[in-house]
């Protein structure tokens, strides 16, 4: 049995109940096999996979609160500080009813591999809670914000775990958290990104998966001499990642014609019209299905199936394992030549090795989405500094990461002999560095 194959059975055994955790190991673990194979005696030798599957830290608090009816709510918090061998843990908070330990240590592994090809000098870490923002008062929101932050303080540090935002944390929920730590510490730090612009944020945090899920893209179509613009896209999802994706698709001159949320999906063969998305989401909070309601000729479906659209490329933003085998199956019987995931982990492992298999472009999350956490450690940077950057320079700062990143993981494939997988290609780049450091520092981690 190989090395990695031996660790995905003791990970499979150790954290029993967890699939999510193991198919994102799983994952890692089989498209590093090629890096582990050719150095299996220096890696086993200090047990370097054993340690990294394991998180350094996981914590775990209840989280009461009161509704605005006078009830006690009971939720349930976490932190997963998964590695710190490059940096402070730095991962977002997602606040949603379907979180629990399992989800996070997928996203906290993740993590580790997208913060390393970001370049920059930062861990990887997760957290959350089962908490649902949606249907809740802002007075609702902010009991609950202030009562997770009460715990959460006690483990995070602008130089030791700095979290941000992820699904259903907005600048909204990082406010009321950001107010509550600095009343519960005294400090005015750094200790979590995407906040509000007059209080420590960075420009372009807002727009930075978006914006960056598409220059990546862009670099990989032009590597193969392909452009965005007049390719019809879908986007799924009509959150923070989505609507920047669209932004950036549409300045690029790229058509998205359908938005989902996880009620249903619309259709638009005029082309989004981005301002009312914005509108629902961004200010009225509503559901996407609104949109038919206000532009003629668009169409909403209830449910699932908005990988039935006819596309050029696909941009799944949503959630995780939002894209099955039957989904990548029509994309491809339909003409679509890409898929660049925005979402962390959106598409199925059966359905990413058929999109490999039948050579369609694919960029994996870690690399594709990483600009957001990239950006939030360009909004550490300012914070340290003392410093707020214009938005041309974080922008300029942003892109170039981006084609870095490309750079980076389209090496890695080639020297590995499998070019243009950029799955591997991502694995393998984003663990080297991680991988390097580990070792470095001996068995401290
Ligand atoms: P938001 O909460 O802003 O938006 C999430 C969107 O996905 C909403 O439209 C939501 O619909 C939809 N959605 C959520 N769950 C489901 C589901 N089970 N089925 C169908 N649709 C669903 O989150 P973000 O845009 O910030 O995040 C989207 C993805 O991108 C996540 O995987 C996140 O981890 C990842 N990501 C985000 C980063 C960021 O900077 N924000 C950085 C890197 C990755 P509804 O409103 O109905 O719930």
């Amino acid at each position: 049995m190989s090395y990695t194959e031996e660790i995905y059975d003791r990970v499979v055994a150790q954290n029993p109940g967890e699939p999510e955790f193991h198919q994102a190991v799983k994952e890692v673990l089989d498209s590093l096999k090629l890096v582990i194979d050719a150095n299996e005696e220096k890696y086993r030798s200090v047990s370097l996979l054993e340690r990294l599957v394991e998180p350094e830290r996981i914590i775990s608090f209840k989280v009461p609160w009161v509704d605005d009816n006078g009830k006690v709510q009971v939720n349930k918090g976490y932190r997963v500080q998964f590695n710190s061998a490059i940096g402070p843990y730095k991962g977002g908070l997602r606040f949603h009813p379907s979180v629990n330990q399992s989800i996070l240590k997928f996203l906290g592994f993740e993590q580790i591999f997208k913060n390393s090809l970001t370049g920059l000098p930062i861990g990887g870490g997760k957290g959350g809670s089962n908490f649902d923002p949606k249907g809740k008062s802002d007075r609702e929101v902010m009991a609950f914000c202030q009562s997770f932050m009460t715990e959460l303080s006690k483990y995070i540090g602008a130089d030791e775990d700095v979290p941000a935002g992820d699904i259903g944390v907005g600048g909204r929920e990082i406010g009321y958290m950001y107010g509550q730590y600095k009343r519960l510490t005294g400090k005015y730090e750094g200790v979590l990104t995407g906040k509000g612009l007059n209080w420590g944020g960075s420009l372009v945090r807002t727009q930075a998966t978006g914006y960056g899920l598409v220059y990546i893209l862009d670099a990989m179509l032009k590597d193969h001499d392909i452009s965005i613009a007049d390719k019809t896209v879908v986007v799924s999802g009509s959150g923070n990642v989505a609507i920047y994706a669209t932004e950036k698709v549409q300045q690029l001159g790229g058509k998205v014609v359908a938005m989902s949320d996880s009620n249903g999906y619309i259709y638009d063969a005029n082309g989004i019209n981005l301002d009312v998305v914005k509108d629902i989401k961004e200010i009225r909070r509503g559901r996407i299905k609104e949109y038919a309601d206000e532009v003629p000729g668009a169409v909403y479906t209830e449910g699932k199936g908005i990988w039935s659209i006819k596309c050029d490329i696909a941009l799944p933003c949503a959630t995780q394992n939002e894209l099955n085998l039957d989904d990548a199956k029509t994309l491809k019987a339909n003409g679509c030549i890409a898929v660049a995931e925005g979402a962390n982990m959106p598409t199925t492992r059966e359905a990413t090795d058929f999109l490999l298999a039948e050579g369609m472009k694919f960029l994996p999350g870690k690399a594709s989405n990483a600009g957001g956490v990239g950006t939030s450690a360009l909004e550490m940077c300012q914070n340290s500094m003392r410093r707020s950057w214009s938005f041309e320079e974080v922008d300029e700062m942003l892109q170039r990461m981006m084609n870095d990143i490309y750079a980076k993981i389209s090496d890695a494939a080639s020297r590995y002999g499998v070019e243009g997988n950029y799955v591997v290609g991502a694995n393998i780049a984003g663990f080297e560095k991680v991988a390097d450091a580990m070792m470095a520092q001996g068995t401290a981690l």
